[in-house]
């Protein structure tokens, strides 16, 4: 590309950036997996910390840890200081920080008086905003304590949520629900949500005109709920709340700044289902969430 053309079109990207249009650049197809092709749960009721190095599970939609080179982002993740070390990493972060770009309009500004009820009354039943409502049942909002500490959140509904109406109630969810009592806490206690609210048809990704259509609601959810830690599941979620197209395995576990909140992104619960053995990571990450909230893991 020339330069000429790349200065056009870099500056084209950091206008849309600014328009909450990004990110453009993620390769998600490359990424799916089908639901269809899982074999049985073998977990039982176990609890996460007992699983967490356990036996071969199930298969389910998700994005997959990326090992892909690093691309340029329009926003580099800003990481947060370290919390206190709970079983500290023995290898150096690899993850390298792209340039912030400058933006047009750097804005902290929160909606004054948002609230969820009106994000969901924004959102409305019968949202049609995105190609995602052909094929959807219900909008799957969110759930959960409107003053949570702790926020997880996912990539969009599956088949169950879609029928259900509630994020992470399907067999990727069960296991989210174990994680968050090892934790020591219940599901009422933290909120979940997903970076789009409708199921993606065959449990694909999220496209980027959807998340680009979507995510503005799931900021303002993150803005009224203003929690303390933020933990995204699954590469969708960090790379959107992050704004890079980075792969989450370079910086999963790691804490970074998002308006005030801690955020650190580890695998999601689905990925776990496949890769059994990536659990052990997991239970690191979340002691490290918990450290920062004071939680002490529940007592078998
Ligand atoms: N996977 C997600 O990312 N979100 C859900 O709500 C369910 C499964």
């Amino acid at each position: 590309m020339d330069s000429p053309t790349r200065s056009k079109s870099e500056a084209w990207l950091r206008y849309a950036d600014d328009l909450g249009l990004g990110p453009f650049y993620l390769d998600r197809a490359a990424q799916s997996t089908s639901e269809a092709a899982a074999p049985p749960d073998s977990t039982g009721a176990a609890s996460f910390a007992e699983q967490r190095v356990g036996a071969a599970e199930e298969v389910s939609r998700v994005s997959a840890p990326d090992h892909s080179s690093p691309e340029l982002s329009a926003a580099a993740p800003r990481r947060a200081p370290e919390p206190p070390p709970v079983n500290k990493p023995t290898a150096p972060p690899t993850f390298v920080a792209a340039a912030p770009a400058p933006s047009l309009f750097e804005s902290t500004d929160r909606i004054e008086g948002d609230t969820l009820e009106r994000i969901r009354t924004d959102i409305g039943p019968n949202c049609t905003r995105c190609k995602l409502h052909k094929a959807r049942t219900n909008v799957v909002f969110g759930v959960g304590n409107p003053k949570a500490q702790l926020v997880f959140v996912g990539e969009g509904p599956g088949r169950d949520e879609d029928e259900q109406g509630e994020p992470f109630v399907g067999r990727a969810g069960k296991l989210l629900t174990q994680m968050i009592e090892a934790m020591g806490l219940k599901r009422s206690d933290v909120y979940i949500c997903n970076v789009v609210k409708c199921r993606p048809p065959e449990n694909r990704l999220p496209e980027k005109d959807e998340i680009a259509t979507c995510s503005p609601y799931l900021f303002r959810q993150l803005d009224v709920i203003k929690p303390k830690v933020i933990c995204c599941l699954g590469a969708c979620a960090a790379q959107t709340l992050l704004n890079t197209n980075q792969g989450i395995s370079r910086y999963r576990g790691e804490f970074f700044d998002y308006r005030g909140a801690k955020l650190i992104a580890t695998y999601h619960p689905a990925y776990l289902l496949r890769n059994p053995n990536a659990k052990s990571d997991v239970w690191k990450d979340l002691q490290k969430v918990m450290a920062l909230l004071g939680l002490q893991p529940k007592r078998r």
